[in-house]
């Protein structure tokens, strides 16, 4: 699903990517952990397609096609989805609008017209019904005044809609309660499927206690240091990232 071969990325002509090589498969959720300042946002940016980040060497495949040359919105709609770390208010938006308008924008760009609103109003309700959102929720102004929980709960209901092949959730350090966490990760939980790949960013382990994660990488200082099952992660909540940067050092 995704390939990433030797990934080198700068931001205001420092590298902050340095070799990075990530495989995911179809059907996997894979976790990215790793120290403050290590360039896991800067990784999901740049698989994004953010234009900060000057690419200076490697490749990113999603199925096989190398996605260097497209735009973010091009990335987008050919599946790339990134949760969004500081979503904009949209004052008189609903959140059920702006998925309606985001799906056909999305669906112009492939050449093809709106969704019937027949399909529209079932696929709200199928995926709203799954993530157990309520219809006040969806009928809310964008991000207008919305709690820590209902932003991710909007964001789990993006993702669900947009029913993406990749999707990166880069989960900030900080301002994730345990309500927050349980909407995030049921939301993974249920949108998990053969089809799509997941890769969840966290500072912290506790989210795992929740994703159970197929592969766990982390990353420090540019580089993947050590990638292991769930069981790193585990480690890494008890023993700290010193000993990594000790190894990585060597
Ligand atoms: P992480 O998400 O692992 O905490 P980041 O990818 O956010 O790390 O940052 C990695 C490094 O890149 C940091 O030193 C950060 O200051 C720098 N960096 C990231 N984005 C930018 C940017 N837009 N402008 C300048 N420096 C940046
Ligand atoms: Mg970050
Ligand atoms: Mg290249």
């Amino acid at each position: 699903m995704l390939k990433i071969k030797d990934l080198h990325a700068n931001v205001d002509g420092k590298e902050i990517l340095k070799g990075i090589n990530l495989e995911v498969g179809p059907g996997e959720v894979h976790a990215i952990m790793g120290p403050n300042g290590s360039g896991k946002s800067t990784l999901a940016s740049v698989i994004a397609g953010n234009e900060t980040y000057e690419v200076t060497a490697g490749d990113i495949f999603l199925n096989e096609e190398n996605i260097e040359d497209l735009s973010p919105e091009e990335r987008a709609h050919n599946g790339v989805f990134l949760s969004f770390q500081y979503p904009v208010e949209i004052p008189g938006v609903s959140v059920t609008n702006f998925m309606k308008t985001a799906i056909n924008e999305s669906r112009k760009a492939k050449g093809l017209e709106d969704m019937p609103a027949k399909d529209m109003l079932k696929l709200i309700r199928d995926k709203s019904e799954l993530l157990e959102i309520d219809r006040k929720f969806l009928s809310r102004s964008l991000n207008e005044g919305f709690s820590g929980g209902e932003k991710k709960r909007n964001e789990i209901f993006q993702m669900a809609m947009l029913e993406p092949k990749l999707a990166i959730l880069d989960e900030t350090d900080s301002g994730l309660d345990i309500d927050a966490l349980r909407i995030v990760a049921n939301g993974v939980n249920k949108l998990k499927s053969k089809d799509n790949a997941i890769v969840v960013i966290t500072h912290y382990q506790r989210l795992l206690e929740y994703i159970v994660p197929d592969y766990v990488h982390v990353l420090y200082n540019g580089k993947i240091v050590k990638s292991g099952t769930k069981e790193l992660a585990l480690e890494l909540e008890e023993k700290g990232y010193d000993w990594i940067k000790q190894e990585a050092a060597v």
